[in-house]
């Protein structure tokens, strides 16, 4: 196994193995957690990453010991290009996987097989018609769930993202949890997270604690199993006894991973991000089109991300607005 090189080691020690793209700014989704009422501020098209862009930057990355890449967005699958970037990516020899909305997955089955990507990530928050349009301010509901059916029934390991808000979603706990029985899916409640316009307060949190009580309700102490977590997983992963699938809890929030992070985040613009919540970035799209060495701003923006979340250690430091609204909408950033 390569080793990772030392411009991907922070001061902390944390090797950084895994390298999160976002390859687009805009979505075909308004989700109102993630993209603020008025849209966000879009990069001129030039100033976006183009394929050979974002090769070149990931293969920089995997040279010095990156093993996984996710793509995100906005919505991957709506940059026009998306088979050009699988192709090339899945060509580094790395494991390659994707978020998406699934609104257009069906038209991709074919490339991601080529590709071999094997997981796939699909946001869902709601099994309610009503609400789906209603959180992604769009009429998408059906073609979402037939194309997460498709996945599952392609053989793609997929992985439901559902975010909590409290008054919204809490009370379709269960119900997620129960689709776990019958299909091989895993369900990954995620903790709302502030960013910049997306109306986050601390009484909209449904905490990993608050979960397991309902989990608890619900089902006997002897019927839920705990999972081995993987190495730098960010998920408390779970089952119920003879479900095929399981579920997960990202307590990004309540319960930080940060001791085991290996996370670095591009987006579409070419800026790296050292961590989700971190409103410092670093340009390295300007440096490569002027034909400038790039190792030496990854290695400056790796030693410089903090021990945990970007200096926001307490859920009490959550409470101070200009903590976190200073940094880009989930939008822009892919998650
Ligand atoms: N469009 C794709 C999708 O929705 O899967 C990829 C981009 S989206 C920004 C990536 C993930 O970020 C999604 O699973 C979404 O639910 C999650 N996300 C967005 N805003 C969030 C927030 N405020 N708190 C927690 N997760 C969020
Ligand atoms: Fe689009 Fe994904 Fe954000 Fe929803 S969560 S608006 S689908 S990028």
């Amino acid at each position: 196994m390569k080793k990772t090189s030392h411009i991907l080691t922070d001061s902390f020690n944390r090797a950084h193995t895994y390298l999160r793209i976002s390859l687009i700014e805009r979505c075909n989704l308004k989700c109102t957690y993630c993209m603020p009422e008025d849209g966000i501020p879009l990069s001129p098209r030039n100033y976006l990453m183009t394929y050979e862009e974002v090769y070149r930057i990931a293969k920089t990355f995997v040279d010095h010991g990156v093993t996984k890449i996710r793509l995100t967005g906005g919505e991957p699958f709506i940059r026009k290009d998306i088979h050009v970037i699988l192709k090339k990516l899945a060509s580094l020899g790395i494991e390659l996987s994707i978020t998406t909305n699934a609104v257009l997955v069906d038209k991709y089955i074919g490339v991601l097989k080529e590709c071999d990507i094997k997981s796939i990530n699909v946001s869902l928050d709601t099994l309610n018609r009503e609400k789906f349009t209603q959180i992604t301010r769009r009429n998408e509901f059906e073609r979402v769930y037939k194309n997460m059916l498709l996945l599952i029934k392609e053989g793609f390991k997929v992985k439901i993202n559902v975010v909590l808000i409290k008054g919204f979603n809490e009370e379709e706990v269960i119900n997620f949890i129960e689709l776990s029985k019958h299909y091989p899916v895993t369900v990954r409640f995620i903790e709302f997270m502030p960013f910049n316009g997306n109306k986050w307060d601390l009484s909209k949190l449904v905490s990993y604690a608050q979960i397991m009580d309902m989990v608890h309700a619900h089902y006997s102490k002897a019927n839920i199993k705990r999972i081995q977590d993987a190495p730098n997983d960010t998920s408390k992963n779970y089952k119920v006894s003879d479900y095929k699938g399981s579920f997960s809890v990202i307590s990004s929030v309540t319960n930080p991973f940060c001791d085991s992070c290996n996370r670095i985040r591009l987006t579409a613009n070419g800026k790296l991000k050292n961590c989700l919540f971190s409103d410092g970035e670093e340009d390295v799209l300007t440096p490569l089109r002027q034909g400038k060495d790039i190792e030496p701003i990854i290695h400056r923006n790796v030693m410089s991300k903090k021990k945990i979340r970007n200096g926001l250690e307490t859920i009490e430091s959550f409470q101070e607005q200009d903590a976190h609204s200073k940094n880009r909408s989930m939008i822009a950033i892919g998650g």
